[in-house]
């Protein structure tokens, strides 16, 4: 049920933490799998270390044009697709006061600016059995300190995920989020946190978690495949949170 045998994916940020993961997983489940990031050196590092089924594709979310080449690219390549991962995500912590318009800008321009016209550009290539997973985090419905900008530009994913779930239903696409908790990956220190402010940052985080530690990228990648392959045919519209248990907390 797990398997994405000859399944083409997109996932955007498929170069580092989380979207690497999944990369590696659904191409190891068999998947043709497009990765997509900022930074050339690092999606062709990924390109080679998961193989022939694997291309690299460099952008920047919040640049409309950029999914219109992704589109385009898969398109002439693979004239369809199975699964879009919009999981490209960006966060500087920061308490109110000190926001600028650049920073809560940079916020929505890539978490939900770039979500939305990233499956805006490619749902006319996914068809009858195919599925959308929207990245946003347990931040979007937990309070946390200093993430109220971070927060709110996640909390849309959720309200696209439920209108596109009904809208997209005539093409037999479901569309679900998937929220993780913290997991450890690269985004942990670009948080904004003070080197020496890490450790204790981290040790906080895992105390706030019934699990006593962090995620992996692996387990978030795991719930991620339950969700595009045919083990998730029944489930559209849902947030699954993957994050240890710290929303009860
Ligand atoms: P990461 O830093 O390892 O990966 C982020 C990816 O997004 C990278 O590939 C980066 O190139 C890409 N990216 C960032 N800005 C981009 C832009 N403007 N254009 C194109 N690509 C861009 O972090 P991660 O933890 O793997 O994050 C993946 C997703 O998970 C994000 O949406 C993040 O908000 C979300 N998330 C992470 C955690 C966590 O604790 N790691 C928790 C909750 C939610």
């Amino acid at each position: 049920m797990r398997n994405l045998s000859d399944k083409v994916v997109v996932i955007t940020g498929g170069n580092s933490g989380i979207g690497k993961a999944a990369a590696q997983l659904f191409a190891k489940e068999g998947a043709q799998v497009v990765i997509t990031g900022r930074r050339q050196d690092a999606l062709d590092s990924v390109v080679k270390e998961i193989g022939s089924n694997t291309i690299g594709i460099c952008g920047d979310v919040a640049d409309i044009s950029h999914h219109n080449a992704v589109a385009d690219e898969v398109q002439r390549k693979f004239g369809r697709l199975d699964v879009y991962m919009a999981n490209a995500g960006y966060i500087h912590l920061t308490s109110t006061d000190a926001v600028s318009v650049e920073e809560y800008d940079r916020h929505f321009a890539i978490n939900t600016r770039g979500v939305f016209f990233g499956v805006q550009a490619i749902a006319p290539l996914l068809g009858a059995g195919s599925n959308i997973i929207l990245t946003s985090s347990m931040a979007a419905t937990k309070v946390l300190d200093n993430h109220a900008v971070y927060a709110g530009s996640k909390a849309a994913i959720a309200a696209f995920a439920r209108n596109w779930a009904l809208e997209f239903k005539a093409q037999g696409i479901r569309v679900n989020v998937l929220s993780p908790g913290p997991i450890e990956t690269p985004i942990l220190s670009k948080l904004g946190v003070a080197e020496t402010e890490q450790p204790r940052f981290l040790e906080m985080m895992a105390g706030m978690i019934p699990a006593g530690r962090l995620g992996r990228a692996e387990e978030v990648a795991e719930a991620a495949l339950f969700l595009a392959s045919a083990s998730g045919s029944f489930v559209n519209g849902v947030e699954l949170i993957v994050d240890g248990g710290m929303a009860l907390t």
